[in-house]
């Protein structure tokens, strides 16, 4: 209203002084456009916790792309600082803070937080699911958004997909695995219902942010750990700390990262920046997965150069795990109405997208044209 009030004062002054012969038009558009520029555009400033160590310059780098886009779209009015994880809060505790509103915002993995909420695992990634791919056409095209969003809402936050890693790989293991057996009594760092299999599986499970995995596998803490793929883990050192490399990584096939932001904090942003913060997101998901795909091979060469040995996880392995995964997926819609509705939504779009992508994405990988 004030605006309109000062807008509309401002062009009978303008209308005035062109008739008057004092102005030329194009002054008077300049003008215009400064009284608009001036009275529309607020200065924000937001905090960016995150889940990731500076480190991780992929992974990080979604919440830097977030912050560079918004600033350079905002010709500076809206600026989003990220904070490494542990410099406002742990990593593992991003979503409490956005939802207390202690930041406006946070970038990290949803599935941390399936203790809050089962269905918190689907937002980045759950065993035997979904690629980057058919994640980005689920959570785009296919309702994601929308079914994660009502979640998030439960803790007063909306979410945005924010990058995603591609595939990851299986885990460092200080010893190679000679059977099914082998996982039994086995301490590894693996988060999200990829954890739950595995403890199934006999798996003593721990979850701990990626800034403090190496130093729990080289002390022996853990005998094994997943972070990510080749170029993260060589860079947090594991293949120091272990020798076999297993893959796939069957518990991510494909994770999203979350841009999360409070919901009052939201409210008070005007469109122009929610646009731009949506736009900012989209091609953070799109970066994160093209740079992750063009560093992987080259540290992969450098890792196996290095002594790191290639394994398959065995078949018995897989097809334990395969059954475990969707038995949990049913236990748990046993238990709760909520999960079993969106997992049966869910479910309906992997049979879809599976059943196509036989014929083309993995019929054609399958050739393996080398
Ligand atoms: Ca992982």
């Amino acid at each position: 209203m004030q605006r309109r009030k000062l807008l509309g004062s401002s062009a009978s002054a303008l209308t005035a002084a062109v008739s008057a012969g004092l102005l030329s038009s194009c002054t008077i558009r300049k003008q215009d456009a400064q009284s608009n520029t001036q009275t529309s555009i607020p200065k924000v400033r937001w905090r960016m916790a995150t889940s990731w160590p500076i480190s991780l310059d992929t992974i990080f780098g979604g919440a830097e792309t977030i912050s560079q886009r918004v600033e350079t779209l905002s010709n500076g009015n809206f600026t989003i600082k990220p904070y490494a994880a542990g410099e406002i809060v742990p990593g593992l505790e991003v979503l409490d803070a956005v939802q207390a509103g202690s930041v406006e915002c946070g970038h990290t993995a949803s599935y941390y937080y399936k203790g809050k909420n089962p269905c918190f695992a689907f937002g980045t990634s759950v065993p035997f699911g979904l690629n980057a791919q058919q994640q980005n056409a689920w959570l785009y095209q296919a309702g994601g958004i929308e079914a994660m969003n009502k979640i998030f809402a439960d803790f007063g936050v909306i979410s945005f997909p924010a990058g995603n890693t591609g595939a990851q790989m299986g885990g460092w293991f200080k010893k190679k695995l000679d059977s099914l057996q082998s996982l039994k009594g086995l301490k590894m760092r693996i988060p999200g219902l990829g954890g739950e299999v595995m403890s199934q599986l006999g798996v003593n499970v721990q979850v701990l942010p990626g800034g403090e995995v190496y130093l729990a596998l080289d002390r022996g803490t853990i005998d094994a750990a997943e972070w990510t793929g080749p170029y993260d883990d060589e860079k947090l050192g594991f293949a120091k700390a272990a020798r076999f490399y297993y893959y796939p990584g069957w518990w991510e096939p494909g994770p999203t990262l979350n841009a999360i932001v409070n919901k009052k904090a939201w409210a008070k942003l005007p469109n122009e920046y929610k646009a731009m913060f949506n736009t900012a997101c989209y091609e953070a998901n799109m970066t994160m997965l093209s740079r992750y795909d063009n560093l992987n091979g080259s540290a992969l060469q450098r890792l196996i150069k290095g002594g790191t040995i290639l394994v398959p996880y065995d078949n018995k392995i897989l097809e334990a795990a395969t059954e475990a995964s969707f038995q949990l997926y049913e236990d748990i819609s046993g238990k709760d109405q909520s999960f079993k509705k969106f997992f049966q939504q869910w479910q309906i779009f992997r049979n879809q997208v599976y059943g196509w992508n036989k014929i083309n994405e993995f019929s054609f990988s399958k050739h393996n044209y080398l």
